[in-house]
């Protein structure tokens, strides 16, 4: 990969419309540049972003210093990729890059990408082509409609206009002039295949008024002709449960990624804020000493999957395995269960209800008396399972095996949010570090906060926040059902 340019097809919005090659590639590349139609989400961590910008009228780096960057990383003996929104090679200057590197005998391979079109075709319910209505299709810019002969082109029954925005009206007055029906079925799309897309059907002649009164900015594509009146039944995207609604995630650095991927199938527009940092506890003496005295416990019980990870990551440290533990295991709730499954560990009790509860209730018939309790967890914690043990004679050892901290980075993040429908909390601190970091300003704004439980809801309450939703099951599935019913 070394020395070369790699010109890749982002595809036109949706971050899972790019290519396996394309993807690849990015994560292996040293230098990327990308304009404003890449989905931020592909940027990849590895790699020196160069954002050459590419918005009309907005502050964007000259084509001739984009080709002198890639010519000058590649001649570095860097990988360099170029990402494009949708296909390098319609109306997306890839030729023109491509031409420029030949000349300065730089290598380079081209990776295809879902164009704007066909991206529209299938997220927006309009087939490019059909036996019964369609069998040309032509792709043409709208940029500067006096260099297009549409007495030529305007007849091609499906006709996707790319760049036609403010030129429109000038087009439409040029195709019906050219001999196409007036009422002729015809679709704007803005922002295909993302959270945000917009779609309006109308006619050809009625084009530049409905451009005109929703006040449309790119990036849209027009597409004109008969195929243009299906879209009414395939329009599986926008129908999705969610569609059109944010939904932003609080959850620890580093979780949650399963529940992000499904509200954004469900159609959500997902902001992904984490509230949580997870640090290493003050004092870590408490810790060693456990670990040192493993073999004393009958019982250890975890009581979040951190906690897990935490623990079993200090035990390693320490020179020692799973076959330390001679206890039997306690869990919260499958998520917990699962990182133990991850580490080779079967626990002989799962609570049912994933709360502190929950587990007290999972020990109901055991016999406590004089069983040693081992409780790695958080610095700061409910103290629900500790009082109701010791209640039943247990000795129990809370054992702090980290520390959550409020990452100062999402402030502006946040503070950078301009509208949410929901917001998802799912423990008590994602509701205290959420509010630290100004979240409240949304929740006034209309955001409506959901509840992965009672406890959760107890603390939005104390803060005066209403609980708009409380999830049947304490989980992210839990939240993310409540959400869609
Ligand atoms: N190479 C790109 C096109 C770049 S030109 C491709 O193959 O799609 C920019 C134009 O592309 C925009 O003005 C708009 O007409 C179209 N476009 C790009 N992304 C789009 C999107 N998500 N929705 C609608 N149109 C889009």
């Amino acid at each position: 990969m070394k020395g070369r340019v790699y010109l890749v097809g982002a595809g036109p919005g949706d971050p899972e419309l790019i290519t396996v090659k394309g993807r690849e590639l990015l994560a292996h590349a040293d230098v990327v540049l990308y304009d404003n139609l890449a989905a931020p989400e592909l940027l990849p961590n590895g790699a020196e972003l160069i954002y050459v910008g590419k918005k009309k009228s907005e502050h964007s780096m000259p084509q001739s210093d984009i080709i002198a960057l890639l010519i000058e990383h590649a001649r570095a003996g860097r990988a360099v990729v170029r990402l494009k929104g949708g296909d390098p090679y319609i109306f997306g200057r890839g030729g023109e890059e491509a031409e420029s590197l030949t000349a300065a005998g730089v290598e380079f391979e081209v990776v295809p990408g879902v164009t704007a079109a066909l991206g529209i075709a299938a997220y927006a319910g309009v087939p490019l082509t059909h036996r019964d209505h369609t069998s040309s299709v032509t792709f043409v810019t709208g940029h500067d409609p006096d260099k297009i002969d549409w007495s030529r082109i305007g007849h091609s029954e499906t006709l996707v206009v790319y760049m036609g925005l403010t030129t429109i009206g000038v087009i439409s007055e040029k195709l019906i002039a050219a001999g196409r029906d007036p009422s002729t079925p015809a679709v704007v799309v803005r922002r295909a295949t993302t959270p945000s897309q917009q779609t309006f059907v109308t006619s050809l002649s009625e084009l530049p008024r409905v451009v005109r009164d929703a006040q449309l900015r790119p990036p849209a594509t027009i597409v004109i002709g008969q195929v243009a009146a299906l879209r009414g039944q395939f329009d599986w995207f926008e129908k999705r449960p969610l569609f059109g609604q944010t939904v932003l995630v609080t959850r620890a650095e580093g979780q949650g990624d399963e529940g992000n991927r499904q509200l954004r199938h469900l159609g959500a527009n997902v902001l992904d804020i984490p509230v949580i940092e997870i640090q290493p506890p003050e004092d870590g003496a408490p810790l060693t000493e456990a670990l040192n005295s493993l073999p004393v416990y009958d019982w250890i019980l975890f009581t979040s999957a951190n906690a897990v990870t935490k623990f079993f990551d200090a035990l390693f440290q320490s020179g020692r395995d799973a076959r330390a533990i001679r206890a039997k295991i306690g869990a919260i709730g499958a998520k917990t269960a699962a990182a133990l499954h991850a580490r080779g560990i079967q626990p002989e009790r799962v609570a049912e209800q994933a709360i502190a509860e929950g587990v007290v209730a999972a020990f109901a018939k055991e016999s406590l008396v004089g069983a040693r309790v081992l409780l790695p967890r958080a610095a700061v914690g409910r103290d629900v399972i500790p009082v109701e043990f010791r209640k039943r004679g247990a000795r129990v050892d809370i054992v702090p095996v980290y520390r959550t901290g409020v990452p100062q980075e999402s402030m502006d993040r946040l503070a950078a949010v301009p509208h949410v429908d929901w917001v998802t909390f799912t423990s008590s601190s994602t509701v205290k570090n959420f509010l630290a970091l100004g979240g409240r300003r949304l929740l006034e704004a209309g955001a409506k906060a959901v509840s992965i439980g009672p406890a959760t809801s107890e603390t939005l309450k104390a803060h005066g926040i209403e609980v708009a939703l409380e999830a049947a099951e304490h989980t992210m599935d839990g939240v993310i059902a409540a959400i869609r019913s």
